[in-house]
């Protein structure tokens, strides 16, 4: 199996890029913060649990991501593989999802990290939270706080991966095309 864990801080274009290596791949794509998102339209108890966290730039809990990944992982379905977006966020979550994939006789191919300076970051975020109406674009302070727990708390997971010889660095400015075509080549001389 091929499975992609696309890494980067927020803003960093996970969510477009995932789109395009997944149809290149033939991947399944599983983005927690969609699958949050969905709850929080569906106005479900988890919904409005994770509404509150992600509105101040927190993290959900480790336990409730990693169970919703489970639940995925878990439903019967052919695939080449998988692309994790924006999940793994902690080193817990990491080495829940090496369990995970064990059980399926399977592991995390590689880390694909988006690079993006922080003053992009901003403007690209800013500029999302003008027409995405989401809650934690819509502030300079949120933003800031996302980046700050990015900082602390997901960073680390890139010694994790590095330790694995798993950690690619992908330029992560320019056309989307541009990068696109980076990912692909990156996966390809896996
Ligand atoms: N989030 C989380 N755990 C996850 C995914 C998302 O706590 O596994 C929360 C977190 O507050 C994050 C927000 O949901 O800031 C948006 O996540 P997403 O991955 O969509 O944001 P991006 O980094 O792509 O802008
Ligand atoms: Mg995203």
């Amino acid at each position: 199996m091929l499975n992609l864990v696309l890494f980067g801080p927020p803003g960093a274009g996970k969510g477009t890029q995932a789109i395009y290596l997944a149809r290149t791949f033939n991947l399944v794509h599983l983005s927690t913060g969609d699958l949050l998102r969905q709850e929080i339209t569906a106005k479900t108890d988890l919904g409005r649990m994770a509404d509150e966290i992600i509105s101040k730039g927190e993290l959900v809990p480790d336990s409730i991501v990693i169970s919703m990944i489970e639940a995925k992982l878990n439903t019967p379905k052919t695939t080449v593989g998988f692309i994790f977006d924006g999940f793994p966020r902690t080193v817990p979550q990491a080495k829940a999802l090496d369990e995970l994939l064990q059980k399926h006789n399977s592991k995390v191919s590689v880390m694909l990290c988006l690079e993006v300076d922080k003053l992009e970051l901003i403007g690209r975020l800013l500029k999302r939270g003008l027409t995405s109406g989401r809650c934690d674009d819509a502030d300079a302070a949120t933003i800031e706080n996302r980046i700050n727990v990015y900082n602390e708390k997901t960073a680390p997971l890139i010694n994790y991966y590095a330790e694995q010889g798993k950690y690619h660095q992908i330029q992560g400015i320019g056309e989307i095309d541009e990068i696109a075509a980076r990912l692909k080549e990156a996966v390809l001389k896996l």
